[in-house]
């Protein structure tokens, strides 16, 4: 097996890559064209983000996707939809080329794949939490207690680097209920809100790790490689675009220098005369979480009539 170096919009990303390329001679052998197989959660938190970012980038399907397969009818590419427990084995094990799963469950599973991008979606922290009513002054209170979860690689690995010996309960569900029936001392959960580990009386001490939806690959050769190219190219133009804004303004002519410095956009902005004398309308484009601060500067500076548009894709 060899690691080859893939290119995307100028930015690198490293995949395995198979010496003996098998797959790829028997599926050239009955003439049939390549497609990366990538599996997404079939039900549950992630299910609907993943077929929307497939869809955001172009790619359709055939009959709808609430099957176990789908094929896409307009891009190399078949889903196959699975629990999202199992998708870092398949993909190590090649039965998937690609994969969108939690951080929080690679982690788990140690499977050996790569992670090729962070796709921003799926958010969450793993958290320990104990009773509301217990006096909690450190990790070091954890010494010795036991601890129920569902994640406990992640966990031990979290014990092991504060240098803390704990006993872990491995529970399959419900993990928030283990200290009120007695089975463990406190617990190491998915936590989003809080407001679940709230009603079940307990309180959140310790962050365990952050976790988010990620593209994971696996032992891709050279033609898989080039198709997850493709798609690593339309998931970053539909990630850029989700966070950028298209703003237009009507700006006086003796402004324009200082509005233009506000609002940099991806090159330089457009400037167009206005056909009242003495104005311009600038474009341009603004990230969206610096969004407020730059209205507020631009209105300051004299720009008025500001438009504020979404961007469907945006390719640098
Ligand atoms: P499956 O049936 O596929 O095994 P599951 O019940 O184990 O699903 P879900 O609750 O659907 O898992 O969560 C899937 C992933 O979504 C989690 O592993 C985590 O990465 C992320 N996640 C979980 N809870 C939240 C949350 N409250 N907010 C955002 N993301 C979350
Ligand atoms: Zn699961």
């Amino acid at each position: 097996m060899t690691i080859q170096r893939a290119c995307c919009n100028g930015e690198p990303f490293f995949i395995y890559c198979s010496d003996d390329e098998k797959q790829r001679k028997t599926l050239n052998s009955m003439n049939q064209p390549r497609k990366v197989r990538i599996a997404i959660q079939k039900s549950g938190r992630l299910n609907e983000d993943s077929i929307r970012l497939l869809k955001e980038c172009g790619i359709e399907f055939e009959n709808g996707m609430n099957k176990l397969k789908s094929s896409a009818i307009n891009f190399p590419m078949e889903v196959l939809f699975l629990r999202d427990d199992d998708i870092p084995k398949y993909v190590e094990q090649g039965v998937a080329d690609i994969g969108i799963v939690g951080e929080n469950v690679l982690v788990e599973s140690s499977a050996a794949v790569q992670t090729i991008e962070k796709l921003g979606f799926g958010k969450c922290r793993l958290s320990i939490a104990v009773p509301k009513d217990k006096n909690y002054s450190g990790v070091k209170d954890l010494e010795g207690t036991r601890i129920a979860t569902t994640y406990s690689i992640v966990l031990q690995k979290f014990l092991d680097e504060k240098g803390i010996k704990a006993e872990i309960q491995p529970i399959s569900g419900s993990v928030e209920i283990a200290p009120g029936i007695g089975l463990a001392d406190s617990i190491c959960d998915i936590v989003s809100s809080g407001s679940t580990l709230f009603s079940n009386g307990l309180k959140e001490v310790e962050t365990v790790m952050y976790s988010q939806a990620v593209l994971i690959a696996g032992k891709c050769d050279a033609e898989a490689m080039r198709i997850v190219d493709r798609l690593l190219f339309r998931m970053r133009a539909v990630r850029k675009a989700n966070h950028n804004k298209y703003v237009l303004l009507n700006a006086p002519n003796e402004k324009l220098e200082k509005i233009c410095s506000l609002i940099p956009g991806m090159k330089s902005p457009t400037i167009l005369p206005l056909a009242e004398a003495g104005w311009s309308s600038v474009h341009s484009v603004i990230e969206e979480d610096k969004f407020w601060e730059i209205i507020e500067n631009l209105r300051d500076e004299g720009a008025q009539g500001i438009l504020v548009v979404p961007i469907e894709k945006m390719v640098i």
